[in-house]
């Protein structure tokens, strides 16, 4: 059999290594998994509750166009239910978009590093992907307006960006907004959004009026501690979603993620909660690396990376025997780092003592 052209020699995504795996390897009892920028505290409580509530109704398909979460968060984000997206998880927005616009013969703008699933979709869908890199950590915007042309279809703003933790600034993205040309989308992605305290980050719900080529991402994946659920949704112009939904699977969400999402997001507590640990975290490896003369980049995510100044691999596969999972850089574009998921203050402060160790040895 032979598969598209644009598959050979394209990589399965290469997920965290998993916790049995590696508690198997080294004969750990323990391993703690900060890899995947998950929630350290789990979900609320009220999304576990309304799982429990729905038990009896698995044999039955899902509401395909997500009535009752839809609802829901149009009237938390103040938007139009029409102007809302589902899919199982972010990740498959992204898929969709790339399915409902690219073609060969179309280009795409991302930066570099950024998040992989911009260019890996992309390239399945035959289209050239024009990367951009970042400079200082920060998406290049000039330089990605730069490279739109009339066969651009959509660019790729993630913010703040994975795997930096680095945002765009209020300013700086609706300047960029002003210059792009109407016909091509710009996508927001927002997967952090939650955990974000800078003042000047941008506001894009209000833009949505002005623009109607701008999607904004979010998910139910990071703060709201829902990753195993998959579910996420985008918003953007009423007109163009409803070009674009019947690019989705028609039961792309689940039931239990949908009751899950709906009970979570009425538990605004314990995102608060989430976003004070996650700041106070941060903290810990600010100082741990104010005290090594580390390089990092302060974050707006759940996440930090920091530069060690070795191979990020070396310092993965030390972590690793010590029963951290962490990511190495090398895969990321940052070959001298790793990046690690705040955890709650006291897995914090043990991988911090384990790169004490590590950079004394
Ligand atoms: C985690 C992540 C996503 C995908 O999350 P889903 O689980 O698919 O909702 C999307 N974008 C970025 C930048 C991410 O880090």
């Amino acid at each position: 059999m032979r598969v598209k052209q644009q598959l050979v020699g394209l990589s399965p995504y290469k997920p965290g290594k998993p916790i049995d795996e590696v508690k198997k390897e080294f004969g750990l009892n323990e391993v703690i998994k900060l890899a995947s920028n998950e929630n350290p505290f789990g979900c609320s409580k009220f999304a576990r509750e309304a799982i429990a509530n729905v038990l009896d109704q698995l044999a039955i398909y899902p509401d395909g166009y997500a009535a009752n979460i839809r609802t829901e968060v149009a009237n938390f984000l103040h938007v139009d239910e029409r102007q809302l997206i589902f899919g199982n998880g972010s990740d498959e927005i992204i898929l969709i978009l790339c399915r409902a616009l690219l073609t060969p013969g179309t280009n795409t703008v991302c930066a570099v590093p950024s998040f992989p699933q911009y260019k890996h979709n992309a390239v399945i869908e035959g289209a050239e992907v024009r990367e951009v890199p970042l400079v200082n950590g920060v998406h290049d915007l000039n330089a990605m307006l730069a490279q739109i042309d009339a066969d651009t279809k959509i660019v790729w703003v993630c913010n703040p960006n994975n795997p930096s933790g680095t945002y765009t600034d209020a300013e700086s993205f609706q300047e960029f907004m002003a210059k792009v040309p109407k016909d091509v989308l710009v996508v927001s992605d927002e997967a952090y959004y939650e955990y974000v305290v800078a003042e000047d980050y941008p506001s894009t719900l209000p833009l949505l009026s002005q623009y109607d080529n701008l999607m904004v991402l979010r998910t139910f994946s990071k703060a709201y501690g829902l990753a195993s659920l998959r579910i996420g949704y985008g918003v953007g112009n009423a007109d163009f979603i409803q070009t674009i939904e019947p690019a989705r699977e028609p039961f792309n969400t689940s039931l239990l993620a949908q009751v899950a999402a709906s009970a979570a997001l009425k538990d605004q507590e314990f995102i608060t909660h989430c976003k004070e640990q996650n700041r106070g975290g941060l903290e810990q490896y600010y100082r741990f690396c104010k005290e090594h003369n580390l390089d990092y980049y302060p974050s707006q995510g759940n996440f930090i990376l920091i530069d060690l100044q070795r191979s990020g691999n070396d310092v993965f596969n030390y972590l690793v025997s010590k029963g951290f999972i962490v990511r190495s850089g090398e895969a990321l574009g940052f070959p001298t780092s790793v990046r690690i998921t705040v955890g709650n203050t006291e897995q914090n402060d043990a991988i911090i003592n384990e790169l004490k160790q590590y950079l004394n040895s």
